[in-house]
């Protein structure tokens, strides 16, 4: 029967896009009613300090040339200071109790399973388990309306590039849109890499702690066969789903069903390694393509297709590194981004747009989280490789800001680098020599590696102003600053301590990442008839609330801000046992800092910690290890969320005099708004600026 069925399907399927393509290119947006122009670049995680004290270095002149036209100011961010949270409170101008972004993790409060915030999945469907039926969908949780939309509703024209949390991309009227974080990788995660190699030990091999997949090589006659771990398949992945509501206490057939089900979960594309040994090379054959590798090169980027059935495909693109040839082979490869011009769900508005970046530019990264912090988290790349990648990542986002810039079709443009937070995650153990992980040798290589991105970015601003008509209004705005993360606290440890959280007999296991993606194991052994606060994110502390949480036992009213006293006031005396210093510098309760619709969703506590120290990533997918304070061991080193709000500013700097004493993230929207005599909704907290 099928392959005619079949068939008809995927020739509608085809018609299909092809129409929806046909309408998109028509609809062309009008001239401009408007003659005044609006730039804002974005720099995620941009430090106010560093700024001013590199512009008085005189390392940074054309940001000082900027600010002398009109000023250099603090931006006050959002509690807490994260980037989903604070670019949410940008794009609207409201606080996160009206737009319900908190953190980069939701819970769900019948499971207390942590997720991935911003974004909710629906899977594809399909007919008989094989003819696609439904495509997947992505919905944003985000509320609140963006300054694009009500700006564009007015006959605004914009161009809204990589912004965080704008996947899924909004319809903007007038406008078009590239999506930015958290656009996913092929297996619905934040960049899952790859590394192979001969020297990998059996113990080593599987997922890491923060997002890499590992392989060991067996090489025979210099030949490797291995195979790229890709998507889930939907249609597998619903049958487990299935198997699991049916039986929730599992017979050991059903188990075995289960087993035997996700041994094949993950569509995979076998490949093979010939080790050319004598010319320290090797050469990658997949999917039907040949490539040569040389040590230390990072290849173009390669077409990879997923199979999920005959007629299914995932589009995705990859590079690869031949990191060693010599004595081992040891081979990484990127995550594996969605194709531009074909995503499995639009990453676009209008869904063309991608598409036609595509074929103008070549290759661009889709992935949203685009620089490789985890493979050098994970000690599987090494600092140069890190950087040289990081630069092509800021410049592939910076074509796409100047391309559009050329374009001339809009009145407001927006463009968000994320580089700058990526590389102060990373190097700031390089730039602070109090830091555990400083290494003096490394710090004369790569000390400077910070100051250099906010160098290229000084010099990306000078690119723009070259391509923009004078008298444009500019706009360069970070969403939050940084600090040294020097120490790791593990606050639910600190919970269970404090008789906060119960836990019944065994200490639970350690969490992945991977585990978010993959239905880990969380919270096991915590009694939650005796538990009444549980930390999870960047310092939110969760009240486990009667009506609220499943199995809630702290009442709404007079109990839970009696708890809410009690427990902060015993936060603030929290100090590291090796020499008395304060760990958290404020306690910020739910009702004193965040109004609006999505109030019930915040958590009752947010923690804003000391300079220095952070919440550990056990404490963020809530797991409570052994000990409280611990020295952070690991090249993620710096880092903004979860510390206080008030020590954890962004920056702005404008050509435009500024009005306000002291702006804040929430002051950008109702500031363009304004500027295009566009009306601002009552629903706004933030100010306009000009
Ligand atoms: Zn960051």
């Amino acid at each position: 029967m099928h392959t005619r069925t079949a068939r008809i399907a995927a020739l509608s399927l085809v018609v299909g896009t092809a129409l929806a393509m046909h309408v998109a290119c028509k609809a062309a947006r009008p001239p401009s009613k408007y003659t005044q122009k609006l730039v804002i670049l974005g720099f995620d995680g941009m430090d106010p300090d560093l700024v001013g004290q590199w512009m008085r270095e005189g390392l940074l002149p054309n940001f000082k040339k900027l600010a002398d036209q009109g000023g250099f100011y603090p931006l006050s961010t959002t509690i807490s200071p994260e980037s989903p949270t604070a670019w949410a409170s940008f794009a609207t101008g409201v606080n996160p109790g009206k737009h319900n972004i908190y953190d980069f993790l939701i819970r769900d409060t019948t499971t207390y399973i942590p997720d991935l915030g911003m974004v909710r999945r629906e899977p594809p469907g399909f007919l008989f388990g094989y003819v696609p039926i439904k495509k997947p969908k992505v919905l944003s949780i985000r509320g609140a309306t963006s300054f694009w939309v009500t700006a564009g509703n007015a006959g605004v024209r914009s161009s809204i590039l990589t912004v965080p949390v704008t996947f899924p991309p909004e319809d903007v009227p007038n406008g078009e849109m590239l999506s930015g974080l958290p656009v996913p990788d092929v297996r619905g995660t934040m960049g899952t890499f790859y590394y192979f190699a001969t020297d990998l030990s059996r113990y080593e091999e599987g997922n890491t702690e923060m997002g890499g997949i590992l392989k060991r090589l067996d090489v025979q006659n210099d030949v490797a066969s291995t195979e790229l771990i890709g998507p889930p398949n939907p249609i597998v992945r619903k049958k487990i789903q299935e198997l699991r509501v049916k039986s929730p206490t599992p017979s050991d057939s059903d188990r075995a069903a289960i087993a035997e089900l996700q041994a094949r979960e993950d569509v995979r594309v076998p490949f093979t390694i010939r080790w050319n040994r004598q010319a320290k090379t090797a050469t990658v054959d997949i999917e039907g393509r040949s490539i040569l590798l040389e040590p230390g090169k990072m290849s173009r980027w390669i077409d990879l297709d997923f199979r999920i059935n005959l007629l299914v495909r995932v589009h995705g693109m990859a590079q690869m590194l031949l990191m060693n040839a010599d004595h081992e082979l040891q081979l990484y490869i990127s995550p594996v981004n969605w194709k531009p011009d074909n995503p499995p769900v639009p990453i676009s508005s209008p869904s063309s747009f991608a598409g036609d970046l595509f074929r103008k530019l070549g290759y661009y990264r889709t992935l949203g989280w685009a620089e490789a912090t985890w493979p050098l988290n994970e000690g599987r790349m090494d600092e140069r490789t890190f950087m040289e990648d990081l630069y092509k990542a800021f410049d592939d986002r910076a074509q796409v800001i100047l391309n559009r810039i050329d374009s001339r079709d809009w009145d407001v443009l927006v463009g968000v680098i994320e580089s700058p937070d990526r590389v102060q995650h990373m190097m700031w153990r390089l730039y602070d020599p109090k830091h555990p992980m400083y290494d003096a040798a490394l710090a004369s290589q790569f000390g400077d590696s910070i100051a250099r991105i906010y160098r290229r970015a000084d010099q990306f601003l000078a690119e723009v102003l070259e391509h923009v008509e004078p008298g444009t209004a500019i706009m360069l705005v970070s969403d939050h600053g940084f600090h040294s993360w020097r120490k790791a606290v593990n606050v639910n440890t600190w919970l269970v301590q404090q008789g906060y959280v119960v836990i019944q007999g065994q200490q639970p296991g350690d969490k992945k990442l991977a585990d978010l993606f993959g239905g880990g194991e969380f919270w096991e052994n915590v009694d939650w008839t005796r538990t009444r606060a549980y930390a999870m994110g960047l310092g939110q502390i969760y009240f486990n609330l009667r009506g609220r949480e499943s199995r809630g036992i702290v009442s709404p009213g007079a109990e839970s801000t009696q708890l809410a006293d009690e427990l902060s006031a015993k936060l603030l005396t929290m100090t590291d046992p090796e020499d008395g210093s304060r760990i958290v510098r404020a306690v910020y309760k739910r009702d004193d800092v965040y109004s609006g619709e999505y109030l019930n969703n915040a958590s009752e506590l947010q923690v804003g910690m000391e300079d220095g120290y952070r919440v550990s990533w056990q404490t963020t997918l809530g797991g409570s290890p052994q000990g409280i304070v611990y020295s952070n061991m690991k090249k993620w080193s710096g880092d903004h969320g979860g510390y206080d709000f008030a020590t954890t500013a962004g920056m702005l700097i404008s050509n435009r005099p500024i009005r306000r004493p002291s702006p804040s993230i929430l002051d950008i929207a109702p500031t363009v708004l304004q500027f295009f005599g566009v009306s601002i909704p009552g629903a706004i907290d933030g100010k306009p600026l000009f």
